[in-house]
């Protein structure tokens, strides 16, 4: 069988090149005549392999030299706890809660300090982004915490809420490398890989470098201490080094498609191509305020559980994968990633088009 379209939300789409080069590699790394997966994370060969990988990583996001990058494990869920591990001093910080990931977030903010709901977008099943121009943000506040891109609901932050200087914290993990972003505005920004920029197991964070300190909360594990990452270049201990040789392949094809200002501009026009299907389809339609709508992430219900359903299946069939909404939302979910080409979304609004045809 051949390559399908997979929307799946994450673990998601890789580059073919990216897989292609992989498989080229795989028994004889550089000529080092073994898989990357087989050698020393203390190498001089797996060296290159995470130095070449923040080197891009920091060329794509322009990181500036007062951040770090770290390659971290235990997903985005494990950063949920070392965010207030790191940062509450005060033991007070602000979420805004526009979904599932912020708010699993919040409740583990919860278990070390008193982390405040300071807007939420529950009351309508996390539908839209909140106004976040002049929010109660606490005095004391450690830090504001956002989910920027919700990967189960589709909503995207379009502007940084007003943090009224307190630092931002951001889990970025469904639209990292997705645009261009500025990271002089934010104190931590932190991704899983496994949504657009790799394999599961790795995540990436990127810290200013004074929010990483020895001033951590009692009882902190030492692996989950940033300085001690940061300290060690991310080789504390044994890191996930399959993934990030992955990552850095994931880093390069990007820059070869011209940087993030080009995928940006590519995702913009196929979430075009596919919402502007929805705004048009006596069948199908988006669940997600239009202004907040996110690039990658993109859920549709045709109102009818078994005709969703019945569309799940029959797109399945025709080489359309993983289009099932998340089971909080129901209906469909079309994760249109970096890595998902075009020539995908353009299937799958032609499917839908004809299933309309027939079904309506
Ligand atoms: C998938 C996802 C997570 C959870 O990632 P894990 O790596 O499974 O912990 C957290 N936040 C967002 C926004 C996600 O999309």
């Amino acid at each position: 069988m051949g390559r399908v379209y997979n929307f799946s939300a994450g673990p998601a789409v890789l580059p073919e090149e990216v897989l292609e080069e992989a498989a080229a590699e795989m028994l004889d790394y550089a000529g080092t005549g073994m898989s990357v997966m087989e050698m020393s994370h203390r190498s001089a060969a797996f060296a290159d392999i995470i130095e070449s990988a923040e080197a891009d990583l920091r060329e794509l996001l322009s990181v500036p030299d007062n951040y770090r990058v770290l390659f971290l494990q235990g997903g985005a869920s494990q950063q949920f706890a070392a965010v207030p591990m790191n940062l509450m001093k005060n033991r007070v910080a602000d979420y805004i809660v526009t979904g599932s990931w912020a708010k699993k977030a919040f409740k583990e903010a919860k278990l070390y300090g008193d982390a405040r709901a300071i807007a939420s977008s529950e009351d309508e099943t996390f539908s839209y982004i909140p106004d976040c121009s002049d929010l109660p943000v606490s005095e004391d506040a450690d830090y504001v915490y956002i989910c920027e891109n919700n990967t189960i609901y589709g909503t995207k932050f379009h502007t940084l809420p007003n943090t009224k200087g307190k630092d931002l914290v951001a889990d970025v993990s469904s639209c990292f490398l997705s645009e261009p972003v500025d990271i002089t505005k934010y104190g931590v920004m932190y991704g899983g890989a496994q949504k657009n920029i790799g394999p599961a197991g790795v995540v990436v964070s990127v810290i200013r470098e004074d929010l990483i300190t020895d001033d951590v909360l009692e009882g902190t594990p030492t692996m989950l201490k940033w300085k001690t990452q940061a300290d060690a270049n991310s080789l504390y201990n044994t890191p996930p080094a399959y993934g990030i040789y992955i990552c850095g392949k994931v880093f390069k094809w990007i820059k070869r498609q011209g940087g993030l200002a080009a995928m940006q501009e590519r995702n913009r026009e196929k979430a075009a191509l596919l919402y502007g299907f929805l705004d048009e389809s006596a069948l199908f339609r988006g669940t997600v305020r239009k202004e907040d709508r996110s690039l990658m992430n993109v859920p549709f219900v045709t109102g009818d559980a078994d005709l969703d359903a019945e569309f799940v299946a029959e797109a399945k069939k025709a080489g359309l994968e993983n289009l099932k909404g998340h089971r909080s939302v129901g209906g469909m979910r079309a994760s249109i990633y970096n890595a998902m080409p075009k020539a995908g979304v353009e299937a799958l609004v032609a499917f839908m088009k004809e299933f309309e045809r027939t079904h309506a």
